[in-house]
């Protein structure tokens, strides 16, 4: 059982995130929430998570854009629950446009959210778990951290980026009992690609239901989704002791768009 251990995962008020920390609180784990949006709606996710596993939640503002609150965040996390066992670096956004017209400060963005943010957290934590010599730590990167899709340059680079630092990291701790891995998913129907779904039926004319579909039967074999609960029964198996001898490599859960 993971009870007693405790997680900071990064953009966790939405989405895969929420998901996680949901599957990670369920199995006993004390939860460092993290992301913007509504207070109610993520005290209301505090409380629920509290209520329903009986775990420890707190909630970081922290902006995955700004190393020292980032710093701050697993401080943070250190100093209400005793250490920072497992760190899940989720917090992502998108943008989609040709490489020649991709906005400058959209590529930084990506940049810093999706992939320098990892590198400040597992900076941050990875003292704390190699005191303890238990760690783990897990990158949610995606399908286009092992291939690209047109429009998505700063997406694809920042993505094999953190697969990328998913093994350096990896190698650098073997012996000491901590693991890197990084989750690959095909698509999850949350807010990231809602918004995907609604411009490209803005362009196509069909309705959302109908975009959806032609959308994720484009690169799924299964053309399904798969669930932020899915995501997080992952994350969850990576933390166990039957994890252990899993490190440095990304596990795809895509529909079979990684078998094409
Ligand atoms: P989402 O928009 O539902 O959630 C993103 C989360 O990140 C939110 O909690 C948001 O508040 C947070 N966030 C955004 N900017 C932040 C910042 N500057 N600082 C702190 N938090 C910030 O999207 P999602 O689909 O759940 O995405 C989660 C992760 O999964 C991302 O890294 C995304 O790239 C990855 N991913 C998503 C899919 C998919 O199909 N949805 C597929 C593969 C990978």
């Amino acid at each position: 059982s993971l009870k007693g251990r405790a997680a900071v995962i990064t953009g966790s008020t939405s989405g895969i995130g929420k998901g996680i920390a949901e599957r990670l609180a369920a199995q006993g784990v004390d939860i460092m929430l993290n992301g913007f949006g509504n207070r109610d709606e993520i005290l209301a996710l505090e409380n629920k998570l509290k209520s329903e596993f009986g775990v420890q939640v707190a909630y970081s503002g922290a902006d995955m854009t700004r190393p020292n609150e980032i710093r701050e965040l697993i401080q943070q996390a250190q100093d209400l629950f005793g250490s920072v066992d497992i760190l899940v670096n989720n917090a992502g956004i998108q943008n989609v446009s040709p490489v020649d017209e991709f906005p400058e400060d959209r590529w930084d963005a990506i940049i810093a959210i999706n992939l320098s943010s990892a590198f400040h957290t597992i900076k941050a934590a990875l003292p704390g778990m190699k005191e303890k010599g238990w760690g783990r730590v897990i990158n949610v990167a995606s399908a286009h951290g092992l291939t690209a899709s047109a429009n998505k340059s700063a997406y694809v680079a920042a993505k094999h980026g953190v697969v990328g630092l998913t093994k350096a990291v990896a190698l650098e701790v073997a012996t000491q009992g901590i693991t890197s891995n990084a989750i690959c998913p095909g698509w999850v129907l949350t807010d990231l690609v809602k918004t995907q779904i609604e411009a490209r039926a803005m362009k196509s004319g069909r309705s959302f239901d109908e975009e959806k579909r032609v959308m994720v039967s484009e690169k799924t074999p299964t053309q399904d989704f798969s669930t932020p609960e899915q995501i997080g029964d992952l994350a969850v198996f990576l933390c166990s002791d039957a994890a252990s001898q899993m490190t440095g490599a990304p596990y795809s859960i895509d529909g079979g768009w990684m078998a094409q």
